[in-house]
């Protein structure tokens, strides 16, 4: 056993795939598209062999949803999802029989607010919830040094919203809810309403409001929910000059100032960087035991 950890990011237009360890080094990594579960967990599989190391463990942050029940015969399956080929495909199982390892498998977001509170934004603290706003809306949460999990995994993403004044006549993106948060703020929702994104529209365009008061709005039900220390806000919409800013304000005005904390310090940026997928994989497999 040399302590190697194998790495894969399971995301819905490719999967990274790595080798690292417990000092975060990640030594190799490459990319394989997302096809058909046939053909892109065997590459993975193949590539993971390839590098020569016997792995201690095996830690997979995927998209989902998934199933992780672990008294269920479909542990570690993806279950319902609109991307064809990849209902009911089992990711855990033929990467864990092939390395012959455990395997640590939750979803990306979830792998991703671990990473931030074990190592990253939310370090230190005793509750963490991460949101990543991008071409989806996800988020997980961890509290006591546990991820949150019910029967399912969160789903911070599908929350039902007030509908901004300005905004009546979209009725929202999202193929469950229409303008659920995703349906109303991730990528391409924004799209949708204004044919570019949101970092694309001019300073003084509406959308920033639109999009920055949604984001509030969910805040200020996360709070309202579990009062996190910290509220890592990550994902490529949130990258748009300004946005972060813009939500504080609005968030401490959607609450009327009830919450604790400076905003400033409760509402932040992921502090990982661009590795957050392969670092939640890995955290899934370093997490303390409870
Ligand atoms: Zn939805």
């Amino acid at each position: 056993m040399d302590g190697k950890v194998a790495l894969i990011e399971a995301g819905g237009t490719k999967f990274i795939v790595g080798v690292g360890d417990a000092s975060r080094r990640i030594d190799a990594r490459t990319r394989i598209d997302t096809t058909r579960p046939e053909e892109t967990i065997p590459a993975a599989i193949d590539w993971l062999r390839q590098q020569g190391s016997r792995y201690s463990a095996v830690g997979i942050a995927s998209f989902g949803p998934l199933d992780l029940d672990r008294a269920s015969p479909t542990w570690g399956h993806i279950t319902r999802t609109t991307k064809p080929h990849w209902s009911n495909a089992d990711v855990a199982g033929p990467v864990g029989r092939a390395l012959g390892c455990r395997v640590a498998i939750d979803t990306d977001v979830n792998g991703a607010a671990l990473a931030e509170w074990m190592w990253g934004a939310g370090q230190g603290t005793g509750s963490t919830l991460y949101l990543t706003v991008g071409t989806g809306v996800g988020g997980g949460a961890v509290v006591g040094g546990r991820l949150v999990h019910g029967i399912g995994h969160p789903e911070m993403g599908h929350i039902r919203m007030p509908r901004h004044p300005a905004d009546l006549g979209f009725a929202g993106h999202c193929p469950f809810h229409g303008d659920c948060l995703e349906g109303l703020a991730a990528g391409p929702s924004i799209i949708a309403r204004w044919g570019a994104s949101l970092s694309d529209l001019p300073a003084d365009h509406e959308g920033h409001e639109i999009i920055a008061w949604y984001l509030a709005q969910a805040v200020q039900t996360f709070q309202a929910i579990l009062e996190p220390a910290r509220i890592v806000l990550g994902g490529g919409v949130m990258a748009t000059p300004r946005l972060l800013d813009r939500v504080r304000r609005m968030a401490v005005a959607a609450s009327a100032g009830y919450f604790s904390g400076d905003p400033a310090a409760v509402i932040v940026p992921p502090a990982l960087g661009d590795d957050t997928g392969l670092l939640g994989a890995l955290a899934l497999v370093e997490q303390p035991t409870p």
